[in-house]
């Protein structure tokens, strides 16, 4: 018997019409238009900042790939999550995972705090340092997981049952595992967020953005501050997403078989002192995951003895791309002290483990023989 509903695999390559219902095109059409001529139908498109129907056909395949009822593309991640900031009035407080995306941390802290949000920074992979971090004014807690670029896991089910008990959001940005492996909303979650730009567009040649939400009044809201401020993304970024998400399932499933076994390369190299992957059964939250993920994603961080050989990894490495960002079929390394996380204030960084000898690892879909020996040629 077949089951009756799609598996994940299945879902990616079709996005959700599987084709377009006025031509019968395969490759859903980029409909290349500001504004649309009123055709006196039902439910008919007006003007492309309130909706397109090649971004329309994204969110919806973005919201049947996370299991949700309602999605919403922009034109970045960062958008995305500043939209999401906009639910939220002055004098309202949120809980954030301490180790963050750097651009997350720097919009909250940078503007949004200048608009009367509070934010308070703590480790969310603990449930007591959540616990404690309660307040009055508290409107939701925002969590990265695995975050970036600690690869900490943070249990989603034990953050949304103290959420709800509190009548308050969780927030969980989804954009490390994708719902090709987590979905937050079936944990419980209120929104997903997504950098679209890594593992669903794949192929590093886009910014995108998404929310993801079940609950149809925060939906309205959003559709309001989307159609409203316009950070909407075109119609030929909305297709090439639409193209990368197709093939999410095989890069994911060849990255991630890449960066275990690169993991475990690390782990025996002299040079390297630790190595950060949540695939490795020593990961101290590797249980957690294997009870809320269908897998472990392909970002890897290490630190090694000391800067200079972090530095001569960097100027090395060939096939290994120096450069930031993640999620692609190229593997890229970057320096987070210097780079993504840059602007996170020297102490929480240093509290972290975020310093000059960490390096970051976004495991391609490359031959991984290939991959090792590019890394211990750089290793030296
Ligand atoms: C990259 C990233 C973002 C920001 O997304 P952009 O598409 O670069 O704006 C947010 N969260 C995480 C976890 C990211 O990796």
């Amino acid at each position: 018997m077949l089951k009756k509903e799609l598996n994940i695999e299945t879902k990616v390559v079709h996005g959700n019409k599987y084709y377009d219902t006025n031509t019968g095109a395969i490759s859903f059409p980029i409909y290349q238009s500001a504004t649309f001529r009123h055709m006196g139908k039902e439910g008919e498109y007006d003007y492309s900042r309130q909706q397109n129907p090649t971004r329309e056909e994204l969110e919806n395949a973005i919201a049947n790939l996370e299991d949700g009822r309602f999605g919403f593309a922009f034109s970045s991640g960062m958008a995305a999550i500043s939209t999401v900031l906009k639910l939220f009035p002055p004098g309202q407080h949120i809980i954030v995972s301490e180790d963050l995306y750097g651009g997350t941390y720097r919009i909250f802290e940078n503007i949004y705090s200048k608009y009367g949000i509070e934010f308070t920074y703590v480790d969310t992979s603990q449930k007591h340092t959540v616990e404690s971090a309660f307040k009055e004014n508290t409107a939701a807690v925002f969590i990265e997981t695995p975050s970036n670029p600690m690869m900490k896991v943070t249990d989603i089910t034990a953050i949304t049952g103290m959420a709800k008990e509190r009548n308050i959001l969780t927030i969980v940005d989804n954009t490390f595992l994708t719902p090709y492996l987590q979905k937050p909303l079936s944990l419980g979650a209120d929104i997903v967020v997504h950098s679209g730009t890594k593992y669903l567009g794949g192929h590093n040649d886009t910014l995108a953005g998404f929310i993801i939400v079940n609950d149809e009044a925060i939906a309205d809201r959003l559709r309001l501050i989307q159609k409203s401020e316009g950070a909407v993304l075109a119609p030929f970024d909305s297709w090439l997403i639409l193209r990368g998400i197709k093939t999410l399932g095989v890069r994911m499933e060849k990255q991630q078989k890449n960066a275990l076994q690169i993991a475990q390369w690390l782990k025996h190299h002299k040079k390297v002192e630790s190595v950060r992957y949540i695939g490795l059964p020593e990961h101290e939250a590797y249980e957690v995951s294997r009870k809320q993920a269908s897998g472990f994603g392909a970002m890897i961080s290490f630190t090694v003895n000391n800067m200079e050989t972090a530095e001569q990894i960097l100027s090395k490495v060939k096939i290994i791309l120096f450069a930031e960002s993640l999620g692609g079929v190229e593997s890229l390394i970057t320096f987070p002290v210097g780079q993504t996380h840059g602007d996170i204030p020297i102490s929480i960084r240093e509290r972290l483990g975020i310093n000059e000898k960490l390096l970051r690892l976004s495991v391609g879909i490359e031959n991984v023989d290939d991959l090792i020996n590019d890394l211990e040629q750089a290793l030296g």
